[in-house]
C-alpha cells in the first residue's frame, strides 16, 4: 500500500491526481487512497462533469457584459459560444421508459427515467445460450416481469412491468455487475 501511494504520489500522477482532487472536493470519500467502487467513481465524475457545465453556463450568461475582459467584439464572440453543450447528456444520456399494466383492468401507468451508464447483470449461460453476450444480459434486462403492484383504478395487485429505450444515447456505457444479491 505505502508502495503504491508512493509511486502514485510520483511524476507520472499528475494529471490524474488533478482529476482525483477535484472529485474529492466534492465527494470526499474518494480523498484517500482507500479501493472503491470504479462505477461509482465514474457516476460521480459524469455528475460532477455535468453540473460544472452547467455552472459556468449559468455563470457566463447572468454576467455583466462590461465585466468581460476584451474588446465589444471579442465580449460578442465569447457569449455567443453559451451555452456550450453539455457533453455528457449529448453523449451519455438516455431515456428508459417503465410500464406498468394491471394485469385485470389493463391500466396504464407510465415513468421516465435518465441514466448516463446502464447496469446490467451478467448474462447467464445455459445450453441453448453458451456465450453470455451483451445482447443476452440487454434481453434479460428489457424482458416483461410479473411485480406486485397496487393498481389506482381496481382492487388488483399484480401488474406486468416492460422497459423501453425512448431516447438513444451516442455512446453506452454498460456496467456488467458480476454478483447477485438474494433479497
Ligand atoms: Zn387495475
Amino acid at each position: 500500500m505505502r508502495q503504491a501511494e508512493q509511486s502514485l504520489s510520483g511524476k507520472h500522477w499528475g494529471v490524474s491526481s488533478n482529476v482525483k482532487q477535484a472529485i474529492s472536493t466534492t465527494a470526499a470519500r474518494f480523498s484517500g487512497f482507500m479501493q472503491h467502487d470504479a462505477q461509482e467513481f465514474l457516476c460521480q465524475c459524469l455528475d460532477q462533469l455535468k453540473d460544472d457545465t452547467e455552472r459556468a453556463n449559468k455563470r457566463a450568461l447572468n454576467s455583466p457584459l462590461d465585466e468581460t475582459p476584451g474588446t465589444d467584439d471579442d465580449k460578442m464572440k465569447l457569449r455567443s459560444r453559451y451555452p456550450h453543450d453539455c457533453p455528457i447528456v449529448k453523449n451519455f444520456e438516455f431515456e428508459v421508459m417503465h410500464s406498468i399494466t394491471c394485469k385485470q383492468c389493463r391500466e396504464v401507468v407510465t415513468k421516465a427515467e435518465q441514466f448516463y451508464d446502464l447496469s446490467l447483470d451478467m448474462p447467464r449461460r445455459s445450453h441453448s445460450n453458451p456465450i453470455g453476450s451483451i445482447q443476452t444480459a440487454l434481453e434479460q434486462f428489457f424482458r416483461e416481469e410479473g411485480i406486485e403492484y397496487a393498481c389506482g383504478e381496481c382492487d388488483c395487485k399484480q401488474a406486468i412491468v416492460t422497459h423501453k429505450f425512448t431516447k438513444l444515447p451516442r455512446v453506452i456505457i454498460i456496467h456488467l455487475k458480476r454478483y447477485k444479491f438474494d433479497a
